[in-house]
């Protein structure tokens, strides 16, 4: 059916409307013409994502300089595949029914490489972790030399090769693709469906993923870091956004994971050692391009080219790297020094507390590590792993979530607290010590997501207090509302449960 929502014609694939949803798609429509944000709450079950891509489809296709693209953030994969099979109802009506110009729209949904990963082998591990480790042995700069230069039992992926070769050529015809549809063209093609999508994603129009996507710094700087300014942004199902903001920023070091530390940095310091004998250069440019890539990021924040990354503040990108830490072999002898000192500091009998500051103090008086080498620990690490090649990136996410700890307590004084346990939560008779670097202010994480796009949506079927978000978040929505499901309609089904959720007769 046609609508006509404050003078934009919006096609919408069901043969009915809900008063609610109606209303929903006016008030959206204001917030797209105001280039701000908003909080939208409306019941589970009233039709939130049809109305949400109807609407926006509809916008973009009248406006198409003002919004370029629609980021659909869910949370799971089943509400993402969701999107994709509303999307495509859309698409299908918009191609039966709608006369003139077809609607040229790409709309794909992105995950991990565990869900999209076509390889043979490693396509049947279960652990995502093992897929991203295992699959970047294979896809790694340095792995790809050494294969084209004949050494031998040096593996690749052929379907990234295939990808790298002609993939970036190729466009997605108009259409919605969902996981399994992009698996299919990944098979078809020969193409890795993973770097495929994650290539689509700038020339797609509809780009459905996880919240993870946009609010976890880590991942964000690899796949979203270049989305148009002029991009609608959803967070759909957003009512503990919060806590999702919360755990993006905060992180956990328990004993097993310092003692995992100390292996990487043993492998690190043979690492350099190897390259000091091998190829001395290049260890020596190491820094040089340390601080051209550090440069680099900041001209393209500057340019607001980028989602700005929390855990490398602006006004790191700006200062020098210290002296102390230039070197490769310095730097690691820091690190070694700070794991160390992280040690003795999980050796305690009752809860700790403690604010970064007092953490800044105590760590300078007892082993001399100041703040401003801290601050640059993690974009540091990753220099340093970047020069000497090794291919299991995976084999130091330990010493990074430490260095991702070591900028963080050493960059925010506020909105962080550490929390040292003697012992887990579920076994409290059992020595095994943690320390919490916990995040309590939502606002951080997402800020650049607020400052970077022109619309930001926040919805979900229970959002009450509505007026606790823009403070739990620090934005300024320009229209906030709530609308709640008119009962006009059928909507009492009689059912009679006769086993309880443990399958258990009642
Ligand atoms: S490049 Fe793609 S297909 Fe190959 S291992 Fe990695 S994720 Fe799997």
């Amino acid at each position: 059916m046609k609508l006509n929502i404050s003078g934009l014609l919006v096609h919408f694939p069901y043969d009915y409307i809900y008063p609610e949803q109606f209303s929903y798609m006016l008030e959206l429509k204001r917030c797209l013409d105001a280039k701000g944000h908003c909080l939208l709450e409306m019941p589970s079950g009233t039709g939130k994502t049809i109305s949400l891509l109807a609407l926006i489809v509809a916008y973009m296709k009248a406006n198409p300089s003002d919004v370029t693209k629609l980021i659909y953030c869910s949370r799971t994969i089943p509400e993402i595949e969701k999107v994709l099979e509303e999307l495509k109802k859309l698409l299908k009506y918009y191609e039966d029914h709608v006369d003139g110009e077809p609607l040229k729209f790409v709309g794909l949904a992105l995950s991990s490489r565990k869900n999209l990963c076509i390889h043979p082998e490693i396509s049947r591990e279960k652990d995502g972790k093992i897929v991203d480790g295992r699959c970047h042995s294979l896809v790694a700069p340095h792995v790809r030399e050494r294969h084209a230069q004949g050494q031998e039992n040096v593996q690749i992926c052929d379907f990234f090769e295939a990808f790298d070769a002609t993939g970036r050529d190729s466009y997605l015809p108009t259409g919605a693709y969902n996981l399994d549809d992009l698996k299919a063209i990944g098979r078809s093609k020969g193409f890795c469906p993973y770097f495929l999508t994650r290539w689509a994603i700038g020339q797609a129009n509809i780009v459905a993923y996880s919240y993870h996507y946009l609010l976890d710094p880590k991942i964000a700087d690899v796949v979203s870091k270049d989305l148009a300014r002029n991009s609608v942004v959803v967070f759909d199902e957003a009512h503990n956004i919060d806590n999702i903001c919360i755990d993006s920023m905060s992180v956990r070091i328990s004993r097993k994971l310092l003692e995992k530390c100390q292996t990487s940095i043993t492998v690190l310091e043979d690492e350099i050692k190897r390259l000091k004998e091998a190829d001395s250069q290049r260890l020596r440019d190491e820094y040089s391009n340390l601080v051209e890539g550090l440069r680099h990021a900041q001209e393209r924040r500057d340019n607001a080219v980028v989602l700005a990354n929390p855990v490398l503040p602006d006004d790191v990108l700006q200062e020098a790297v210290p002296g102390g830490i230039r070197k490769g072999e310095h730097f690691v002898a820091f690190m070694k020094r700070l794991v160390e000192y992280l040690k003795t500091r999980l050796r305690v009998h009752h809860v700790v507390q403690e604010s970064p500051a007092g953490f800044l103090t105590d760590i300078s008086k007892r082993v001399c590590i100041d703040r401003k080498p801290l601050r640059f620990a993690a974009e540091r690490l990753a220099s340093l792993i970047r020069t000497l090649e090794i291919s299991h990136a995976n084999d130091f996410s330990p010493l990074t979530v430490i260095s991702h700890f070591a900028t963080l307590v050493s960059t925010y004084t506020k909105g962080f607290t550490i929390i040292i346990e003697p012992s887990d939560d579920k076994a409290p008779n059992v020595v095994n010590p943690v320390m919490h670097f916990r995040c309590l202010d939502a606002s951080i994480a997402i800020r650049p997501v607020f400052e970077r796009f022109q619309s930001v949506v926040i919805t979900s079927g229970t959002l009450s207090p509505l007026d606790m978000y823009p403070r739990i978040l620090d934005f300024h929505p320009v229209i906030m509302s709530s609308f709640t499901m008119t009962l006009a309609r059928q909507c009492i089904l009689p059912m009679i449960v006769a086993k309880g959720n443990d399958q258990v007769s009642e």
